[in-house]
């Protein structure tokens, strides 16, 4: 039994930061990681997808050059080895950064193997037994695998394996059209296989109102990525004649003739916490019906000394609000400021191209929730930038507290949407009423320079 001041188990977004700080604090610290170092959004998330999303926004440039007076004499193809090689090496840099700086930092040591609790303040780690009075645990998540039937007999790709293709599927059937299926669809229509969307709902990404779902929906589709949505009783099977592997995915019950085929398979319907093998009931740390680790609003478990960051406590699933987990905790605990989880502003991206940038309550939500709100929505074909780019499609919108003069929410789907949306998240942390960026000057010719104009022309919702 080696005795550390703290323990983190998880290499994600927030560990790494955490048993940093605590370590140049003073504090004997231990992190310990069962797999890549820098977690999901390193290896297999955030940072190989966006290359990829690079690769492919290439592409689809290169093909539509013409509309620019660009003439590119032959075709345009995508060699997947090396599309693979660019994202191997951008992704491969940032795990071996997040390894040599928790190697090459004094006062922690790196374990590399499963950490579980043995009890409230200790962790097994292969043979080595670790105690602390502080734990923090950030270990994640993975990818949901549902119970369809048939499952068992097929290859299926997810959000891990597809990182290892470097070739191009013919046909990739997507299972969800939520934020990762979507990035995924459109980046493989680019790489140029066909792309088929299964979703079990009547629209995508159910939490968005339906004006972004139906913008996303129909960029994708102009693009060629077929949708089949309302699916029922999801079956995927293999075809035993082909060797080549063809699946097919039943998509209703009772009616034989719906269903898709196609060469690969990608589950892209939800993500999961790693907690079940993580000994939590050992340490009495309870969970919810998901798996997901209860905390209070300083991210604290209900055993004392334990903390959970980032995936694993269902409070955020992006990186931003892992991160923001570790500052939480590290001010709390380190730096005599009483940051609370409650203070966090919703925001987050969709990386399609045009993207989506969401801060905020929807429209549905700001209905819901009994205000009297303005409105204010102006689409990419008013907005200069947009026009000369050559990409209008989408819109902006905002939702106002009329009362207050606060700014509830917003969505910018199009143009750098995924940028433009923090002048809005940043008045909205600021509290200040929307006419500070409503008089504030913007640079021309910019996306963000409508956002002023948009805010001087709000409805009543
Ligand atoms: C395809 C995809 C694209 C994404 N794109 C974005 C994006 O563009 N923007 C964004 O903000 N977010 C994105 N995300 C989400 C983002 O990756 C995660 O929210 C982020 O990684 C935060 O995770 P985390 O810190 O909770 O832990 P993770 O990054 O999941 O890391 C947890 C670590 O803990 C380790 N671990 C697990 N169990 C144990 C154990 N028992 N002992 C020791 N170690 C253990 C794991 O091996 C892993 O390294 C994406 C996710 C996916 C899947």
């Amino acid at each position: 039994m080696t005795k550390y001041d703290a323990i983190v188990i998880g290499t994600g977004q927030a560990g790494p930061s955490m048993a940093t700080k605590l370590a140049g604090s003073g504090m004997k610290t231990a992190i310990i990681e069962s797999g890549k170092f820098g977690g999901t959004c390193v290896n297999d998330g955030c940072i190989p997808t966006k290359t990829m999303v690079a690769s492919a926004r290439a592409a689809h440039i290169a093909r539509n050059a013409a509309e620019y007076g660009v003439v590119i004499d032959g075709s345009v193809s995508v060699d997947m080895k090396l599309v693979k090689a660019r994202k191997d090496e951008i992704s491969g840099k940032s795990n071996k950064g997040v390894e040599q700086w928790l190697k090459g930092t004094d006062n922690l040591t790196v374990f590399e193997g499963k950490g579980r609790f043995e009890s409230h303040n200790t962790v097994r780690v292969g043979d080595e037994l670790l105690q602390a009075d502080k734990i923090f645990i950030n270990v994640g998540g993975r990818a949901f695998i549902p119970p369809f039937p048939g499952l068992d007999n097929i290859d299926y790709l997810t959000n891990e394996n597809i990182m290892d293709i470097d070739f191009l599927p013919e046909h990739l059937i997507i299972i969800g059209g939520s934020y990762i299926g979507l990035e995924f669809a459109q980046m493989f229509r680019r790489f140029g296989s066909k792309v088929t969307v299964v979703e079990m709902a009547s629209n995508i990404i159910q939490r968005e109102d339906e004006d972004v779902s139906n913008t996303v929906l129909q960029v994708l589709e102009k693009e060629g990525v077929k949708f089949r949505l309302n699916s029922e009783c999801i079956s995927p099977e293999k075809q035993p004649e082909k060797e080549g592997n063809e699946i097919i995915v039943k998509l209703h019950c009772s009616d034989e003739s719906k269903e898709v085929r196609g060469s690969h398979l990608l589950l892209a319907v939800g993500r999961s916490p790693n907690t079940k093998d993580l000994g939590l009931e050992k340490a009495g740390i309870e969970v919810d019906e998901r798996g997901f680790i209860k905390v209070d609003d300083q991210l604290q478990t209900n055993v004392p000394g334990v903390w959970a960051l980032g995936d694993c406590n269902g409070q955020g699933a992006f990186t931003h609000t892992s991160y923001n987990d570790y500052e939480i905790v590290a001010a709390n605990l380190l730096d005599d400021d009483n940051r609370r989880l409650s203070d966090r502003i919703v925001t987050y991206g969709l990386f399609v191209d045009p993207p989506l940038g969401r801060v905020g309550m929807t429209e549905n939500q700001a209905r819901e929730s009994g205000r009297n709100v303005l409105i204010g929505k102006r689409p990419m074909t008013r907005v200069g930038r947009a026009v000369e780019q050559g990409q209008t499609e989408g819109f902006m919108k905002v939702l106002v507290d009329a009362d207050s003069k606060e700014i509830l929410g917003a969505a910018i789907i199009g143009l750098n949407g995924d940028e433009v949306v923090h002048s809005i998240t940043d008045i909205m942390y600021a509290k200040a009423p929307y006419t500070v960026i409503q008089r504030a000057v913007h640079i021309h010719p910019t996306v963000s320079e409508l956002i002023p104009t948009m805010l001087g022309e709000l409805k009543p919702l």
